[in-house]
């Protein structure tokens, strides 16, 4: 290598969300000399933003609220979500290394008793963790067991010695890593260039997601022959208001509880059971690329205050949540055709009601499970919400090892890549909680690889 060693250290984390600062303390606790350089002047990046549910199975909050699963439920879940397009050994990896997440999560006191069935599951298994507690417990860990925290240090390349990577560059100075570098950068979904370029039918959506999340991890590794997973299949996430602040988490799935969703025409267009990463594509399709979440208030009552996606009094305090009296009202409020609105309910809860077939095939409340409700008993809601590019679930091609592989399938040693920089694990579509709990599971498996220490299953 040409390049001066400047700062030497056993193994450095690019990346300081959840992967980055699982893999830090994992690495750090086994006795290395670890670096988590982070390009902004805080940790936590999408990590720190998100809902904080959790795709586990056979957990003792599942148990204790009678929902039976199984890690092969789990597995063939995802597997039917992937459409075909998942890697099934990442998944069976995922499956088979729970146990990191659920123990990061016992150390942390992290757990909440909040279970739902969300997008992509057939049971409940989306698990509310505290997840600020979370990242907060790593980085604790990580830092009494000797880990150095580098902010505001963005990096800016990989550092080879003949095919192995064992460093990077930052700001004109080398970071060594004899053991190995970690990439955890998160996604892309903060650069227009790359939706542009992997997606351009969903770069009309709300960019969101950590500030960090520009793809550079993916970029790094890319020049260096990455193979690549997953990015053609990269969507938006419907149900976010246009005004949602970069700090506000404010996604809705009043669907997932009965709502339906009709465009700015007043009209139904899709089944609303759908993952949100299905109905975000369906959104941008539709005029002015919004839709409004429709219910009544049996369903306004299911709202639970502080749980993301569930929360409509955060909402309506935003001032982003309209009601009537009448649906017609509502339908006025909302600028709506006339008429349009009732006569779209009308044919809705004639379906629920089984005397006619839904128009596109709708039979449960999410995913296909639940029993559906008529959208009846007033005061009627309506939540104008858009697509918005919260993550991006394709990246980086690895092995289960969390290995980066090149794009002819050799690994490119000295270099693992964790959390939403990595593809290959959603396919087509996306379960709720996978991504945290991929990005847990998968930091702490990064760093046994980099410690030699990996003993992999799959
Ligand atoms: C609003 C919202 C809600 C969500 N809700 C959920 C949910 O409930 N469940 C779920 O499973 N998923 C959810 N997600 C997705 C999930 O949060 C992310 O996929 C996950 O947190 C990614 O973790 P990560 O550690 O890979 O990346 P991040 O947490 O994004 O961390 C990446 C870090 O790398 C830093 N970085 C980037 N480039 C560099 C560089 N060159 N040098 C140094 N540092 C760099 C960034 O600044 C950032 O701090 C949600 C996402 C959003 C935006």
């Amino acid at each position: 290598m040409t390049a001066r060693h400047e700062h030497r250290f056993d193994a450095i984390v690019v990346g300081g969300g959840l992967a980055g600062l699982a893999a830090t303390r994992r690495l750090a606790e086994a006795g290395l000399h670890v670096a988590l350089v982070e390009k902004r002047d805080r940790l936590g990046g999408s990590s720190a933003l998100s809902g904080g549910w959790f795709a586990l199975s056979d957990t003792p909050v599942q148990r204790r609220a009678g929902v039976e699963d199984s890690d092969d439920v789990f597995l063939a879940d995802m597997l039917e979500t992937g459409g075909g397009f998942a890697d099934p050994l990442l998944l069976r990896g995922l499956v088979a290394h729970q146990a990191h997440a659920v123990a990061a999560i016992d150390k942390a006191d992290a757990w909440t008793d909040e279970l739902k069935v969300s997008a992509g599951m057939t049971i409940a298994r989306a698990h509310l963790i505290r997840i600020r507690g979370l990242l907060a417990s790593l980085e604790r860990d990580a830092v009494a067991a000797g880990a150095a925290l580098l902010l505001g240090r963005p990096a800016d390349a990989l550092v080879k010695e003949g095919t192995r990577v064992n460093g990077i560059r930052s700001e004109g100075e080398v970071f060594a890593a004899d053991a190995g570098v970690v990439l955890t950068t998160g996604g892309f979904s903060r650069s227009r260039e790359l939706l542009d370029l992997f997606v351009p039918d969903q770069a009309p959506a709300m960019p969101y997601g950590g500030v960090g999340s520009t793809g550079d991890g993916l970029r790094m590794a890319w020049m260096l022959g990455a193979g690549l997973a997953d990015v053609g299949h990269v969507a938006g996430t419907y149900g976010q208001h246009a005004e949602a602040t970069d700090d506000e988490h404010e996604l809705l799935t009043a669907n997932y509880l009965g709502a339906i969703l009709v465009n700015a025409l007043g009209a139904r267009f899709t089944d609303e059971s759908e993952s949100y990463k299905v109905l975000g594509s369906a959104v941008l399709n539709q005029p002015r690329r919004m839709a409004f979440q429709i219910f009544d208030a049996r369903v306004r009552a299911l709202s639970k205050p502080g749980v993301p996606l569930s929360d409509m009094e955060r909402i309506e305090e935003l001032g982003h949540l309209v009601n009537a009296p009448t649906l017609a009202e509502l339908g006025r409020r909302l600028e709506l055709p006339p008429g349009a609105l009732e006569g779209t309910v009308e044919q809705y809860n004639e379906s629920v009601a089984g005397r006619t077939a839904d128009a596109f095939g709708r039979t449960g409340l999410v995913n296909g499970v639940g029993a559906l409700l008529p959208v009846a008993r007033a005061p009627f809601y309506a939540y104008p919400a858009v697509t918005a590019m919260t993550s991006t679930y394709g990246g980086l091609r690895v092995a289960p090892d969390t290995t980066v592989v090149r794009v002819d399938g050799s690994r490119i040693e000295g270099l693992s890549a964790a959390g939403e920089v990595v593809g290959g694990f959603h396919g087509a579509s996306y379960m709720t909680g996978t991504a945290l709990t991929k990005a847990l599971v998968f930091g702490v498996v990064a760093a046994d690889t980099i410690t030699g220490g990996a003993r992999l299953t799959t």
